[in-house]
């Protein structure tokens, strides 16, 4: 179990836009197991992110919307350009040496990182079949790093697991990942 952030955080969770980070995109194609390819799949999410926050009336900044390369320091610096706003980045993951590996995973940085990451594993655990299997402290992932608003990137599951990697090519998952973390987000909004 990760540190618990202090409730009273949510104060400063007076965010108005959500900037979502697709992960990797155009010459790097991220993860790569049965077919499945990780760029695909996390621009698939983001948008289903986007509908869904949008539908909330909450703004929602798309670091990319098509298969195209963004270096990580610039994906950073939009969204420190986007005030009043979070971030999440959207990503799958793998282990090549472990295929028992399997759930989602929630990295983030720092307090307020940590706030956001944690309703959204209480998402997770609640609207996504293979829940959330840890939260991650990441001290030198750069789009948390360099990121100023709370930033969590959130790895929807193992491609490498068998089961995580099938239930990630359903659109009808893919839409209760999604769901789960417009969830997430929504419950971390100060009221
Ligand atoms: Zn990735």
């Amino acid at each position: 179990m990760a540190l618990a952030a202090p409730a009273s955080l949510q104060a400063q969770f007076r965010f108005n836009t959500v900037v979502i980070d697709a992960g990797h995109g155009g010459k790097d194609p991220g993860t790569i197991w049965y077919h499945r390819v990780e760029k695909h799949l996390a621009l698939d999410v983001a948008k289903r992110v986007e509908t869904g926050l949008r539908a909330m009336g909450i703004k929602t900044v798309m670091i990319r919307r098509t298969d195209t390369f963004v270096e990580l320091d610039q994906r950073a610096r939009l969204a420190n350009k986007v005030p009043s706003s979070i971030f999440v980045s959207v990503h799958f993951n793998a282990d090549g040496k472990d295929f028992g590996k399997n759930g989602a995973e929630m990295h983030y940085y720092g307090p307020k990182g940590l706030y956001l990451a944690q309703r959204l594993n209480t998402a997770f655990d609640k609207n996504v079949k293979l829940g959330c299997r840890m939260l991650v402290q990441r001290k030198r992932l750069v789009v948390l790093r360099e990121t100023k608003a709370p930033a969590v990137l959130v790895e929807c599951g193992y491609l490498t697991h068998r089961t995580n990697s099938w239930l990630c090519s359903l659109t009808t998952h893919r839409q209760a990942v999604a769901n789960a973390i417009v969830a997430g987000i929504l419950a971390s909004r100060a009221k």
